[in-house]
């Protein structure tokens, strides 16, 4: 069967914006899935973090992977986007975190869902309630309203 899931896509190094659309592009080709919806770019200050600003954005799909299968594909995508790492170890180019998928709750040493802090970040549920608005309430994004973010 087919399930909703949302991931989230940021990027701060580099050509952010391209290396999120080009996420996006990759995530529609992950096989048994399609990217269904795509937010507006956004720019935001690193969260609890210093360094250059990061872009942001959330995607909804339709996958027939289960949780831990679409996490492994996410995953493998980032480690394609960090093979364009100037040195070793350097900050990461592309980070894909999985929100939710259907109505899974999990909690494993590999993945929690719904993913635990995205109702902690503007960056998350300012995307997120652009293209699914009745998954984001107007209390938690009151919540948020202290943080920057900037619609591309
Ligand atoms: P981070 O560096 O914050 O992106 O965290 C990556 C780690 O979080 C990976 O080891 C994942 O296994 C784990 N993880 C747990 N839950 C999730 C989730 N819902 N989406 C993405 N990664 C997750």
């Amino acid at each position: 069967a087919m399930t909703l899931a949302f991931v989230a896509l940021g990027a701060n190094l580099g050509d952010a914006p391209a290396t999120v659309r080009i996420a996006m592009a990759q995530i529609d080709m992950i096989p048994r899935t399609r990217v269904t919806a795509r937010s507006s770019l956004y720019r935001t200050a690193p969260f609890e973090a210093s360094g250059p600003d990061f872009i942001n954005a959330v995607v909804a799909i339709e996958t027939r992977l289960a949780p831990e299968a679409l996490l492994d594909a996410l995953q493998r995508l980032e480690q394609h986007a960090g093979r364009e790492r100037p040195y070793h170890h350097a900050p990461r180019t592309l980070d894909l975190d999985l929100l939710r998928h259907g109505d899974a709750v999990l909690a494993t040493p590999r993945l929690t869902l719904p993913h635990p802090r995205m109702n902690e970040r503007a960056f998350v549920l300012v995307p997120l309630s652009e293209i699914a608005p009745e998954l984001v309430s107007a209390e938690q994004l009151t919540a948020v309203a202290h943080q920057a973010i900037e619609r591309l």
